[in-house]
């Protein structure tokens, strides 16, 4: 059965109504004007319910590619429950990121006016790269450099916010960007740094198989960009020796 996703005029809310969930929020986005792609965020569109109507969708849908890769789910029971785990994987797990509002974070004011280098790190990252949704394992780095005006967010929270941009389809230039905008959003430092060192499972799996190679990039803004031994500082403390 072909899966239809071509768009549709709307007449009617009974029409829109009728319509699979993705379609339907689809639907809100387009008319919104909003990017969904594989690393944006679209839960403001999602209603109450719908995520089990995706779920049971993606389900659906994965259970056809089980089904094109000539897999005989019925009697093999490892696969049985295959497209089930991996919708439920998908949306509730690995790509949580996309369907999920950003996680609640409390900003306070710098009232110690802290104005020394502070790095956040390594956190761990799972990912999966948007051309092949290979995963993606890695850690972050976070330098900021405070101002009296600065936010402050509690250490954990950089976890969770990374977290967040992480569990998409990403592609590793664009998730370090993605997090530096958030951060820079909310603590207003004077200088943002971010690290992230990462192995690509499409470059170990598939393709050049090459197990050793790692991908390590990095954004630095204000101060970082500015001053050379701020710089050198950050990237001296950052431990990465057990990679
Ligand atoms: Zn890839």
């Amino acid at each position: 059965m072909p899966v239809d996703s071509s768009p549709k005029i709307i007449k009617n809310e009974e029409q829109l109504a009728q319509l699979s969930a993705s379609q339907r929020i689809r639907y809100r986005l387009v008319g919104a004007d909003c990017r969904y792609h594989a690393n944006d965020n679209i839960s403001a569109f999602i209603k109450d319910g719908e995520m089990e109507e995706l779920k049971a969708e993606v389900q659906a849908r994965m259970q056809q590619v089980l089904e094109a890769l000539v897999i005989d789910t019925d009697s093999d029971h490892n696969t049985h429950d295959t497209a089930q785990r991996v919708a439920k994987m998908f949306l509730d797990e690995v790509f949580a990121g996309r369907y999920t509002p950003m996680p609640s974070v409390t900003e306070f004011p710098n009232f110690s006016r802290l104005n020394e280098l502070m790095i956040v790190g390594p956190i761990t990252v799972r990912s999966a790269c948007s051309h092949h949704l290979c995963p993606i394992m890695g850690r972050v780095w976070i330098g900021i450099l405070p101002n009296e005006h600065s936010n402050l967010i509690g250490l954990s929270k950089y976890a969770r916010i990374c977290e967040w941009i992480m569990s998409r389809p990403q592609i590793q230039e664009e998730a370090v960007t993605m997090l530096a905008n958030e951060l820079q959003d909310r603590v207003k430092p004077d200088g943002l740094a971010i690290v992230m060192e990462a192995d690509h499972f499409c470059m170990h799996w598939r393709g050049v198989k090459d197990t050793e190679a790692k991908m390590i990039n990095s954004v630095m803004r204000g101060a970082f960009l500015k001053d050379a031994n701020l710089r050198r500082e950050f990237l001296s403390l950052l431990d990465r020796k057990s990679s």
